[in-house]
């Protein structure tokens, strides 16, 4: 393939099995506020392919022309300076794009990350020359971090303090600059090569465990679409077209209706039940259960919560915030759970 050619990714329909992660992947696509996902399983198990896939599926955005970051044109509050000034003076230019998946790589260096400030050009004329980083990038898109447990401590608390004020700062000889940094946190790990810092744990709205798979036939099929793959990616992309097109369709619609989602009080008492009872710290178990059952409502095309939703994403949102006991091993009561569900 030439370099020339933009890189064809693969289909996201064409992953087989693993729905569970492929879900917690669409959530937050139609849903940002669901505040990203971490994917926990051993190599092999297409977590890094089906991150980069939900690229194709992501919805288009309105973004100020000519802007590095990717303000908003309609949000003047988390402009960056140059955005607000035009948007002041009536002078905003809207473009379409599409919403991204941007990679930081687990070797990236905090210069990458944040950007630099050339200091020489701000002493001489005054004016603040930034060259963007990673988080510029990542305003209003997809930050994906493969192997994020084997990312640098500093890094993480860039990422942290990013992620928490939805702002980039940098500071250099007392002359500092900064500009909007929200994105949706992505991580992929495998648990075998070490935890995850509490801290950047909690950053993650969802989290998932994938298992390798043992069923023969269903191996078979991932090996056959790996090796059309790769022999003609072209074909392979376009035989798939259709139920990728129908997954966007779906994401598209349901945008539409997630604020029309009502959820009833019989269910809003099972999800404090099953928050009460997993042993989950504070309330932002509830909120989360609340707002990922509702996207999922929607992502069925329907406007009331059912407890079918609180069943398929209570392990998702509350496996990592459960209280850890030093044996304890990221596992939920399902049986327990169910019982609440259906009482
Ligand atoms: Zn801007």
């Amino acid at each position: 393939m030439s370099a020339f050619h933009e890189r064809i990714l693969f289909p996201f329909s064409a992953i087989v099995g693993q729905d569970k992660m492929k879900t917690a992947l669409i959530l937050n696509a139609i849903n940002p506020s669901i505040g990203g996902v971490l994917i926990r399983g051993e190599r092999g198990t297409a977590k890094s392919t089906a991150v980069r896939s939900l690229a194709t599926l992501l919805p288009d955005q309105d973004v100020v022309k000519g802007c590095q970051f990717g303000c908003d044109p309609n949000e003047p509050d988390s402009m960056c300076l140059e955005c607000r000034k035009k948007y002041q003076a009536k002078e905003i230019e809207k473009v379409t794009r599409k919403m991204r998946v941007v990679e930081l790589p687990v070797s990236s260096t905090e210069d990458k990350v944040v950007g630099t400030l050339d200091i020489s050009e701000a002493i001489k004329s005054g004016d603040k020359k930034f060259d963007p980083g990673v988080l510029a990038e990542a305003n209003r898109n997809i930050l994906y971090v493969d192997e994020v447990n084997l990312l640098n401590d500093h890094i993480v608390d860039v990422l942290l303090d990013a992620a928490a004020m939805g702002l980039n700062t940098v500071e250099r000889e007392g002359i500092s600059f900064s500009h909007p940094s929200n994105f949706i946190l992505i991580g992929t790990m495998n648990p075998e090569e070490g935890d995850l810092r509490p801290q950047l744990l909690d950053r993650f709205g969802l989290c998932v465990s994938i298992e390798g798979i043992d069923d023969p036939e269903v191996r078979l099929e991932i090996i056959k679409r790996k090796m059309d793959f790769d022999r003609d990616p072209v074909s392979f992309k376009k035989k798939f077209e259709p139920s990728d097109d129908e997954i966007r369709n779906r994401i598209i619609e349901a945008k539409k209706i997630l604020p029309e989602v009502m959820i009833g009080d019989d269910i809003l008492r099972k999800i404090v039940n099953i928050c009460i009872d997993s042993g989950v710290d504070g309330h932002r178990g509830d909120i989360a259960m609340m707002k990922v059952s509702s996207t999922l409502a929607a992502y069925r095309g329907r406007k009331e919560v059912t407890t079918e939703d609180l069943k398929d994403t209570a392990d998702m949102v509350l496996l990592h915030r459960m209280k850890k006991t030093p044996f304890s091993d990221m596992k939920l009561d399902k049986g327990k759970i169910d019982e609440i569900i259906t009482k």
